[in-house]
């Protein structure tokens, strides 16, 4: 059979994290009881008027910078008009034809296939989120209520270009978009909560052929998982299709997550369907470059960014690097704890392995974690200077979790210090040689593995607490080595 590729597309929904709405005063927080976060704007009363609110521009343009998006210094508002009992107003204010952001792109790593990826960005526009319906569990009722608390919250749209080869390509350009939303703090991309909705456009084509076929549109993925199964079974739909010598026309089709299916839902609409005209209640907006300039001088240190300089200027691994910048918070955490430490391998080992291991159990933000990054830099620092041997550092780090404690503190009142006075090790060498008069022997007659038991029978009369490297020191010493 002739081989297809697929060709994908993304179009991204990103709730702008905003105290307020867009063109209202009313709050953005997420669950309030029905309709308490609903102003006049909201409630689309006559005479009422939309006021962009500031800080929703701003996040916009530092979106677009961060994926290197050319930022439009002129732009402005559009009515995309449609009817939905979510929409008291009869149409959306949404952008047309001049976003406030185009181009630009976003650079991954599809970690399955190890394939490096660069996608295009069609463009980023701003809109307005609708309200919700919620209808009735009630089957005697079989009525619908709507909620407008949501109506006015902030999106930004991002639209990819039709690059996307795979639903594992589309997987991975989706969560570098998410960290990178999150890097510079624009939107917490939750997606079960609804801040990061995305609907995936899909077709396929024989490999080698120019042009493009007719696309699926599938909406209602929300999850990541969900995205990457939809594409999937989509394209083995169309495969099918084309299979049995069928065509089928552009459409929207819904993901139904527990049938694992798309289903269709109508035939897709086009842009000229909407009458989209420029917003008369809203002026348009002017953005000075120097005003972008100062943005993009302030925007933060970006993941890849990041992750370039932990391998170059501290020698990690790339995998480290990879875990420890998948999050500006974790990020900062291990670089707090460096400072103190002052040993990027080890502390990478204590961060990633040991840290991310109980947040992630938990699912805990990194900024619950018990323990502060200043306490277990000072235990690290404690380990790189022997003060402490790793397996004393466990004790220690159970009993931060636990506790305030610094570790030097807890060090003390255990009595959990390595013993490295030779005079008192040597003591204890010279009785553990009495004790253990035949392993001496079969050493001296050449058995190396009795060594190891000398050493082992040290450690446990200090519980663990003498330097090893002293004590194979010694003990050589002492059998005439
Ligand atoms: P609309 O707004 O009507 O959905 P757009 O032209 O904005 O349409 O395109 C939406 C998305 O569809 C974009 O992400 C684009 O890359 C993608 N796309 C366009 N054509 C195809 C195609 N033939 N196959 C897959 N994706 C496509
Ligand atoms: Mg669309």
């Amino acid at each position: 059979m002739s081989e297809y590729e697929a060709i994908i597309g993304l179009e991204v929904h990103a709730q702008l994290n905003t105290k307020s709405k867009i063109f209202a005063h009313s709050s953005c927080d997420f669950g309030g009881s029905p309709n308490s976060q609903v102003s006049t704007v909201c409630y689309a009363l006559p005479g009422t008027l939309p006021v962009l609110n500031q800080e929703v521009l701003e996040k916009a343009i530092v979106a677009g910078l961060a994926f290197d998006c050319e930022i439009s210094l002129f732009t402005k508002f559009d009515r995309k008009n449609y009817f939905y009992p979510d929409l008291p107003k009869g149409y959306q204010i949404s952008q047309y034809d001049k976003p406030i952001c185009r181009g630009g792109q976003v650079h991954f790593l599809a970690k399955e296939s190890k394939l490096e990826k660069t996608v295009h960005l069609t463009r980023i526009h701003l809109e307005e989120d609708a309200g919700k319906l919620v209808h009735s569990q009630d089957p005697s009722k079989n009525v619908s209520y709507v909620d407008l608390n949501r109506a006015g919250t902030p999106l930004l749209e991002i639209v990819s270009e039709p690059e996307l080869r795979s639903s594992e390509e589309a997987y991975y350009y989706l969560n570098t978009l998410k960290s990178i939303l999150r890097y510079v703090r624009v939107s917490d991309c939750n997606m079960e909560e609804g801040s990061l909705r995305c609907d995936a456009n899909v077709s396929i084509r024989l490999k080698g052929e120019k042009d493009f076929r007719t696309r699926v549109e599938i909406k209602n993925l929300n999850s990541f998982k969900a995205v990457r199964a939809a594409i999937d079974y989509e394209i083995e739909w169309q495969k099918d299709m084309y299979g049995r010598g069928l065509t089928f026309v552009q459409q929207t089709k819904l993901w139904d997550a527990n049938a694992l299916k798309t289903l269709p839902m109508r035939s897709k609409e086009m842009a000229h369907d909407y009458r989209y005209f420029p917003d008369p209640d809203l002026p348009v907006i002017i953005i000075e470059q120097k005003y972008v300039d100062e943005m993009k001088g302030k925007l933060p240190e970006l993941p890849s960014q990041k992750k370039a300089r932990f391998i170059a200027s501290l020698g990690l691994p790339e995998y480290d690097a990879e875990v420890l910048t998948s999050e500006r918070e974790i990020a900062d955490y291990f670089e707090e704890c460096l400072q103190i430490s002052g040993d990027p391998k080890k502390t990478s080992n204590w961060v990633k392995d040991e840290v991310l291991g109980i947040i992630n159990k938990d699912n805990l933000p990194i900024n619950k974690f018990k323990i502060e990054p200043t306490r277990l830099g000072s235990m690290i620092k404690m380990i790189a200077s022997g003060e402490i041997s790793g397996k004393i550092a466990k004790t220690v780090f159970e009993e931060m979790l636990n506790t305030t404690h610094s570790p030097s503190e807890i060090v003390a009142r255990k009595g959990l210090s390595v013993v490295r006075d030779d005079k008192e090790l040597e003591i204890i060498i010279e009785k553990v040689l009495e004790e253990n008069s035949e392993a001496v022997n079969s050493y001296k007659k050449g058995k190396e593995k009795a060594f190891g038991s000398l050493v082992g029978a040290v450690m446990k009369h200090t519980k663990g607490k003498a330097d090893p490297a002293i004590v194979n020191k010694l003990l050589k010493d002492k059998l005439g080595n």
